[in-house]
């Protein structure tokens, strides 16, 4: 049995790993640099309420997260209304598959297209297995098999959305694993996003409540466990002596969005086992650290991020004129890229909303930041403007209870087929430093569908 395990990082993937090696009787101990544990799956209180300030979903490809929140007592349910993209004052629905590729010739979306391009996309049916098969990115398939319009209108709105970054950046087997092997079984891209997704099985859930209520009910059963969380302490530099692991912290200037080590509070921590579960820009450098690494890439920067909560009291939104939201489509006239209405996606939060401010309160979540667009950060009466817009309704000041902008900065790390290949081989070197495991988003795979199931597989084999 492992001791001394020493976890870097107190993000979702740190607090999965921890709990999943407490469950086995292995009781790590996290750094997090921040007072605050979650990492991106943050929360706050806006409009009195505790609501989802990072992600707020978790995609249902894994049976694992929806196991965790059975074990941790968590009900979670899928999200209520369409969803939609939206181009220059059109909305059309989002097709129901995979990142905007529809696993039904019937699907809705196919209504965005001319006659023409929907010709191109039905060719498809045709075209065998074979077409596509040394795609190596998501944009390259989609190309090759329905055309440049569906890649255009229906997929890079929601993959260029989700990701931060063009289809043509995304690693096709990283975004979708198993499609490669479903085209060459179903012989065509509409059939095989099928046999993945079925007809209308729902991808996405929440713990009801809000995303961060998985990071609460994590941290409380850590701490029955008696595993030891340390916040506010920045790991700067780690090296390994013999079989034991020197890890050299030193407390936070408090900083939410970007704590510094504080001169002269460094100290020496020493584990056997250590688990790396940073952001990319802290676990990069620190893995260049060991003689056995060598490297000279960087982690692929996604846009920076900003996202903007209002709290709106207008009985207008109670009719969900854009049902749960929409992305919107890449070249449109409208700086924002995504619009959530939070309050109509997740029920619970307009129950709670409207206890405390009278009906016809709601949540609408507006994000901002593409690939090569400069950092754009909106003012409330901007993001009331692009709501407005986006939602075909008119929201005043008088409408707006409370508002929340952060900006995230690039957070996400596009997984590029470059990038991939740059992992394997990162992977290889870290193989050879006994005791050391790495996991996180910018080697897992964006997203809580891929990073939760990495870091519990971790915890759950760590030998
Ligand atoms: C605005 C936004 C919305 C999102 N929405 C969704 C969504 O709806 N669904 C979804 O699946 N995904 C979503 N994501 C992505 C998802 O949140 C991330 O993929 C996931 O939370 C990453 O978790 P992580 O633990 O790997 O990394 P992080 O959350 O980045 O955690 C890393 C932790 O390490 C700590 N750390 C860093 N450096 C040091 C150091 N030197 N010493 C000690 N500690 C350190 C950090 O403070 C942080 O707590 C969203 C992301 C953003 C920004």
């Amino acid at each position: 049995m492992p001791e001394n395990v020493v976890i870097l990082g107190g993000g979702i993937a740190g607090l999965t790993t921890a709990y999943a090696l407490a469950k086995r009787g292995i009781l790590a101990r996290i750094i997090e640099a921040r007072h605050h544990l979650g990492g991106l799956v943050a929360s706050g209180h806006v409009g009195g309420i505790q609501l989802d300030l990072g992600a707020e979903s978790f995609a249902l490809r894994s049976s694992v997260i929806c196991e965790l929140c059975d074990e941790l007592g968590l009900p979670y349910r899928t999200p209520a209304g369409q969803s939609w993209v939206w181009n220059d004052g059109i909305a059309t629905p989002i097709a129901h598959g995979l990142w905007g590729i529809p696993s039904s010739w019937d699907d809705h979306a196919f209504q965005v297209l001319t006659d023409d391009e929907l010709e191109i996309a039905h060719r498809d049916r045709a075209l065998g297995p074979r077409v596509g098969s040394d795609s190596t990115t998501l944009a390259e398939l989609v190309r090759v098999r329905l055309g440049q319009a569906v890649l255009e209108k229906m997929v890079e709105p929601v993959a260029g959305g989700v990701h931060t970054a063009s289809p043509d950046d995304l690693d096709l087997d990283t975004v979708c694993p198993g499609l490669r092997d479903a085209i060459q079984r179903e012989g065509s891209l509409i059939s095989a996003v099928h046999s993945i997704r079925g007809n209308s099985a729902p991808v996405l859930a929440q713990p009801v409540g809000g995303m961060s209520q998985l990071v609460r009910a994590l941290i409380e059963r850590l701490k029955r466990f008696g595993t030891q969380i340390d916040t506010g302490l920045i790991v700067t530099d780690i090296a390994r002596e013999g079989s034991e692991f020197e890890i050299l912290v030193a407390e936070s200037d408090g900083n939410r969005s970007n704590p510094k080590p504080v001169p002269g509070t460094e100290e020496i921590l020493n584990a056997d086992r250590v688990i790396m579960a940073l952001s990319g820009s802290s676990a990069l450098p620190l893995l260049n650290k060991f003689p056995e690494i060598n490297f000279e890439w960087e982690a692929p920067q996604g846009a920076a991020i900003t996202t903007a909560s209002l709290i709106l009291n207008n009985s207008l939104l109670d009719e969900a004129p854009r049902g749960s939201g929409l992305l919107v489509k890449p070249g449109s006239a409208m700086r924002a890229k995504a619009l959530t209405h939070y309050s109509i996606k997740w029920p619970w939060a307009y129950e709670t909303l409207s206890k405390i401010h009278g009906p016809s309160t709601h949540v609408v979540r507006v994000s901002y930041g593409r690939p090569d667009e400069p950092v754009q950060i909106p003012s409330p009466s901007d993001v009331l403007s692009d709501a407005s817009r986006l939602l075909s309704i008119e929201l005043s000041r008088t409408d707006l209870l409370d508002c929340r902008i952060i900006h995230w900065g690039p957070s996400l790390s596009p997984h590029s087929p470059e990038h991939r290949n740059h992992l394997e081989s990162l992977k290889r070197e870290i193989a050879l430093i006994p005791g050391l495991d790495v996991t996180g988003a910018w080697i897992a795979g964006t997203g809580l569908g891929a990073v939760i199931p990495h870091a519990y597989e971790i915890g759950e084999n760590l030998e």
